[in-house]
C-alpha cells in the first residue's frame, strides 16, 4: 500500500506535531497513546516508512520488536503492570486508523481494555506515565 507521509506518526516523526514522548533512537519511536485503552498505554513505532506490518522489512521489524520488548519491561516495572495486551492492527479492515505501521502496548487486559481510540485521555495523567516509564527504561 502507498505511504502517505502526511499522516499523523509520519508528522510526529518529523517533528511537526507534538508527541509524549518515552524512547527514540535512529530507527524507533515511542510516545504515548493520546486516546488510551488504559493508563500507560504506549505506542511503538519503526522510523521505516510503512503502513502495515506486512509492509515492513525484516529488519526493521525485528529491531521494532526488541524494542517493543524493552518498552513493556518498563511499564512493567515503572506501573506494576500485571499483564500487558500487545496489539497490532494491519489494514483498516482489522480497525487499523492511523496508516504508518505501529505495536500498541496496553498495561491491562483483553477484557478491561477500554474502546479503541475512542476519547482523549487526561493530559497530565499520561505526561505522568511518561515520566514513570522513561525512568524505568
Ligand atoms: P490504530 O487504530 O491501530 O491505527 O491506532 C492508532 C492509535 O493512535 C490509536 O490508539 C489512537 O488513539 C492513537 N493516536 C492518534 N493520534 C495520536 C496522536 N497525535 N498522538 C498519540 N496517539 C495518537
Amino acid at each position: 500500500m502507498a505511504y502517505d507521509d502526511q499522516n499523523i506518526f509520519a508528522k510526529i516523526l518529523r517533528n511537526e506535531i507534538p508527541a509524549i514522548k518515552v524512547y527514540e533512537d535512529e530507527r524507533v519511536l515511542a510516545f504515548m497513546d493520546i486516546m488510551p485503552q488504559a493508563e500507560g498505554h504506549t505506542l511503538v513505532i519503526p522510523k521505516a516508512q510503512a503502513v502495515t506490518l506486512l509492509d515492513l522489512n525484516a529488519e526493521d521489524a525485528a529491531y521494532t520488536i526488541q524494542v517493543v520488548q524493552k518498552v513493556a519491561r518498563a511499564i512493567e516495572k515503572a506501573l506494576d503492570a500485571k499483564g500487558i495486551v500487545l496489539m497490532q492492527l494491519s489494514g483498516e479492515a482489522a480497525g487499523q486508523t492511523v496508516p504508518h505501521v505501529h505495536f500498541h502496548l496496553v498495561p491491562s487486559s483483553i477484557q478491561a481494555m477500554r474502546n479503541h481510540a475512542a476519547e482523549m485521555g487526561d493530559m497530565e495523567k499520561i505526561k505522568a506515565n511518561a515520566e514513570k516509564i522513561k525512568a524505568a527504561l
